[in-house]
């Protein structure tokens, strides 16, 4: 690294945001602001991006699983890259902030380093993870996964519109699906993500940036019950069994369950029934019949497994009680929760404290690209508030002073982690 003190280096607020509202533009014009992975605004977006990241003197290559990755060379032979960035596609009708909040911030901090002339020991790399939202093919984080080495020959034969397979898909915006594996990654020093928080902690707790402690792990429960259909007027109500009354009881126990879960302290826990179904659904017959999906969300593999414990005896007893058959009670997935690399949290701190901003550590309830990350690097992330915590809609929005902020603290972190103290502490963990 040169002598350039981190007063001397700044980030541009207003040319950060310019950015961001830019690419935000980039739009399906009927149904703003929707950026689909893979769609026509999707490459459109990347374009715009490309050529960003060559004006700010990177280079810039399409890795095989369809990564759009930028690079500044570091001055140390063989250094591995400090990685920065998020992603550019949207859910539909999406915000303007989710993603590519995080991919113009990294833009930024490069565009920065290399203006002011700082070299850093390491390489940098910007990227902008391909199809991080569920994408037509029914899968999410296609490319932080094909990064992990976690993108397989049954994900590449996946369908989507027209007949379409993923691999062609991901050859369509110029990965390389035949050799995959070369996405994989063994060369990354440490990975940030910033991000806007999609939830209210930060706004309403009047911090700067959140530090993210953990992503939760997910898992989806399927519950069916079955009891028996009757005349809505003519069954006593003693003599029914009727499943929706069951189901309902069920929504009760799975809240109070995740109520109990999140307030022992011992880490972030939620639950959702947002699947639920009655048969056969008419307005004159008890309901024979109720399908609900639990997702249950928690940074603590523990605090998971307590619950799928209880959950399962408590439906079974609701079933009973009400004489309706618990015909069904199936995890249909499960995937393990990601804590965030302890040293990286470290500087996050500290860069924070540096930059004179408030911080708070959370948890993240949403998946995110950095969860794949963290299988092949130390990975961490850092938050921005977001306004009323809405997020995956229009609305969603983040002012450009709380951005910018988020974008000092992740440049400040990206030299912290540059300097040698953090090779050193990364050199002692086993
Ligand atoms: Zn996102």
């Amino acid at each position: 690294m040169t002598n350039s003190t981190a007063a001397e280096l700044q980030i541009d607020a207003d040319r950060l945001w310019r950015d961001l509202m830019e690419l935000a533009g980039i739009t399906e014009p009927e149904r703003p602001y929707t950026r689909r992975s893979f769609s026509a605004q999707f490459l459109q977006g990347r374009d715009w991006l490309a050529e960003r990241y060559r004006a700010a003197g990177l280079s810039v290559r399409i890795d095989a699983g369809g990564n759009l990755i930028g690079r500044l060379p570091g001055t140390r032979d063989g250094a591995p890259a400090i990685m920065i960035g998020s992603h550019s596609d949207s859910v539909p009708g999406g915000g303007r902030f989710d993603g590519i909040a995080g991919v113009v911030a990294a833009l930024e901090i490069a565009r920065t380093l290399a203006s002011g002339g700082v070299s850093l020991a390491h390489p940098l790399e910007v990227v902008d993870f391909l199809a991080e939202e569920p994408s037509e093919f029914g899968l999410s984080c296609i490319g932080s996964r094909a990064m992990a080495g976690a993108l397989d020959a049954s994900h590449l034969a996946l369908t989507g519109p027209g007949q379409e397979t993923l691999a062609a898909a991901i050859e369509r915006v110029g990965g390389a699906p035949g050799r995959i594996d070369a996405a994989r990654r063994a060369d990354v020093h440490a990975f940030l993500e910033l991000h806007i928080e999609q939830g209210p902690l930060l706004e309403s707790s009047r911090v700067d940036v959140g530090i993210v402690t953990g992503i939760v792990g997910i898992a989806r429960i399927e519950i069916r019950l079955v009891g028996e259909a009757a005349h809505a007027g003519t069954a006593p109500m003693s003599a029914r069994r009727d499943a929706a009354v069951a189901a309902a009881q069920v929504i009760l126990a799975v809240r109070d369950l995740a109520r109990t879960m999140d307030a022992r302290g011992d880490g972030y826990f939620v639950a959702t029934c947002g699947v639920v179904g009655i048969l056969p659904g008419a307005s004159n017959v008890v309901p024979g019949e109720a399908r609900i999906v639990i997702d249950a969300r928690s940074e603590s593999a523990p605090l998971m497994q307590r619950f799928l414990d209880e959950i399962g005896p408590r439906a079974a007893d609701i079933a009973q009680a009400s004489g309706v058959a618990l015909e069904r009670f199936e995890l249909v997935s499960r995937n393990p929760p990601t804590a965030c690399d302890g040293a990286l949290q470290q500087v996050l701190r500290e860069s924070a404290a540096q930059t004179g901003c408030s911080a708070m550590s959370m948890a993240s309830g949403a998946g995110h690209d950095a969860a794949f990350v963290a299988r092949i690097a130390p990975a961490a992330m850092l938050f921005v508030p977001c306004r009323n915590g809405r997020s995956h809609c229009p609305e969603e929005w983040t002012e450009p002073s709380e951005l910018a902020l988020g974008a000092r603290v992740l440049l400040q972190a990206v030299r912290r982690i540059d300097g040698a103290s953090y090779g050193a502490t990364q050199r002692r963990q086993p």
